[in-house]
């Protein structure tokens, strides 16, 4: 697929789907998504209200039943079906990343792939719901636990993984024998359209999996509905704070992702060639648009001067272009809005007094002048007390921060508000022994910029990046989406009594 297919295709108009089928509900409100690249709408999107609201949860709480109790391995060999399908479907699926978000095609693939590894875990999940059983607690008593599904659950995902996010959450979910409402970002929806189809050619039925658009009306909506027993959130700190507070207010269990300001830092010791590399993929891929981006280096001694004039001259030639040109190694931003808040930052970085090494402004990107690209940027001798170093700024500008040892280094990273994914590059086992140790993170890599779990571990960061217990997919997803219940078993023969029934029962 090129650049100029996507710009001549007239803007879709998006359904909600609900019940198995396409639902195209009031149409009162509609959004509009864009192709990135182009700078032009592609879709419209039914942004939903309560009417909206009602089809979907009314559809997953009939759907519940059956689900709950069907075998969990025939709940399993459903997901099989979806694995294959989106194996099969694969480039599709990927190009409408791209198309609605703008990051490269390879980079889509990256994510499609690292969703199917979530489906891949929950086709194993029988395994998990195993529970325990201990014989003869007490004479002829036995006692054992069992996980049993949680209800409906509602998955409110965000822009930058459209097809990713809602992964680490629905396979999960409905392996463990829930039902599901998906509220996916409003900014970049057709994916999860696609993989709602594909659930249903693979078994799936209906109404266990709904797609639901929308902004804060339905968000809201699913947080006070009383049938929905749980709610999974990945976006923004203030978002993920809201949802917490309301779910949890609601009676709900709720695992609310947020935001994040990921640093990486360079020993004095590490190889410099790895660490810039790193640095480079991890501050500038799919545009900085990622919740484990690196956006500061922390340059630790004498590593400073050499690592920024090497960053420098590597992000000054990075290849940015839209997400289908097969040689672009960064694509747009997602939204206009998007770029002018970016761009801010930017403009406010230079006002506080750091060093705007490379300057990515006023980047165009040729027969793309419409397109939302912002070339990457490299601060450097930026401080602490800089609003550019504590807030998230989700673009390519990476901070560099110079400090004089590893202990410094920790205690910058301990202090930040957020701690989603951090990494050290160093050749020293006692060094990098001593930072996993000490660091608050919740992903934390040796020499690896990115430490994003695998999908049979769990996905989650610590401090104001995660509200609640539990974090996604592997385990805690298994425990998250199901309730323990333990069970106390005896089978007297008949007419045999306790000697006294008020006494607290001991063995
Ligand atoms: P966002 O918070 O703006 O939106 C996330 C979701 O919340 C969307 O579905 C959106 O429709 C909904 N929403 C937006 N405003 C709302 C409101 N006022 N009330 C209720 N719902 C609302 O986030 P985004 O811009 O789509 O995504 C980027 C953010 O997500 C970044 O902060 C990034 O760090 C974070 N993120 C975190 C992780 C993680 O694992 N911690 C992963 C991916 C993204």
């Amino acid at each position: 697929m090129t650049a100029s297919s996507f710009d001549q295709a007239p803007p879709t108009k998006l359904s909600h789907f609900i019940g198995g089928r396409p639902f195209p509900g009031s149409g009162a409100r509609l959004g509009e998504v864009f192709d990135p690249a182009a700078g032009k709408v592609a879709a419209l999107v039914p942004l939903g209200g309560a009417a909206e609201i009602e089809a979907a949860v009314a559809a997953a709480t009939a759907a519940l039943p059956a689900w709950a109790n069907t075998p969990p391995l025939r709940r399993a060999r459903v997901l099989f079906r979806f694995k294959e399908l989106l194996e099969r479907n694969a480039d599709e699926l990927t190009a409408l990343i791209t198309r609605e978000h703008g990051k490269v095609l390879w980079d889509a693939r990256g994510e499609l792939t690292r969703g199917i590894e979530v489906v891949e875990f929950a086709c194993g999940i029988p395994h998990l719901l195993k529970g325990d059983f201990s014989d003869q607690i007490g004479g002829g008593i036995d006692s054992w636990s069992i996980r049993q599904p949680v209800g409906v659950c509602a998955g409110i995902t965000p822009f930058n993984f459209p097809v990713m996010v809602p992964m680490w959450m629905f396979p999960v979910a409905l392996a463990c024998g829930n039902t599901f409402v998906l509220k996916p970002s409003e900014r970049d929806p057709s994916p999860s359209l696609r993989m709602a189809e594909l659930l249903t050619e693979a078994g799936l039925p209906d109404g266990v999996f709904n797609v639901l658009h929308g902004d804060r009306e339905v968000v809201d909506g699913l947080l006070t509905d009383p049938r929905v027993s749980a709610i999974s959130f990945v976006g923004s700190t203030p978002i993920a704070r809201h949802i917490y507070s309301t779910g949890a207010a609601h009676g709900k269990r709720v695992q609310a992702l947020g935001g994040a300001k990921n640093h990486l830092v360079v020993m004095p010791d590490a190889d410099l060639d790895q660490a810039v590399e790193a640095l480079i993929g991890s501050a500038y891929g799919s545009a900085g648009e990622r919740c484990m981006a690196i956006s500061v280096a922390v340059a630790v001694g004498d590593v400073a001067d050499r690592l920024v004039a090497r960053l420098a001259e590597r992000a000054r030639a990075l290849k940015v272009g839209p997400g289908t040109a097969p040689d672009a190694e960064m694509g747009p931003l997602v939204t206009r809005d998007h770029w002018n808040r970016v761009k801010g930052y930017v403009d406010l970085g230079v006002t506080e007094g750091a060093d705007l090494v490379v300057d990515g402004r006023n980047l165009k990107v040729s027969g793309h002048e419409e397109g939302f690209f912002l070339g990457g940027c490299l601060f450097d001798k930026v401080l602490p007390s800089m609003r550019i170093y504590k807030e998230e700024i989700f673009g390519p500008v990476l901070d560099v921060v110079r400090l004089p040892d590893l202990d410094a280094a920790i205690n910058l990273v301990n202090a930040h508000e957020y701690g989603n994914g951090v990494a050290v590059f160093t050749r020293d086992g006692g060094t990098a022994r001593e930072f996993c140790r000490r660091i608050a993170a919740g992903m934390v890599g040796v020499n690896v910029p990115i430490p994003v779990p695998m999908a049979f571990h769990s996905f989650g960061g610590w401090k104001n990046s995660l509200f609640g217990d539990h974090a996604m997919h592997g385990p805690e997803g298994v425990h998250f989406y199901t309730r323990l219940k333990t069970v106390t078993s005896r089978w007297p023969e008949a007419g045999a009594l306790s000697a006294n029934p008020f006494v607290m029962p001991t063995h």
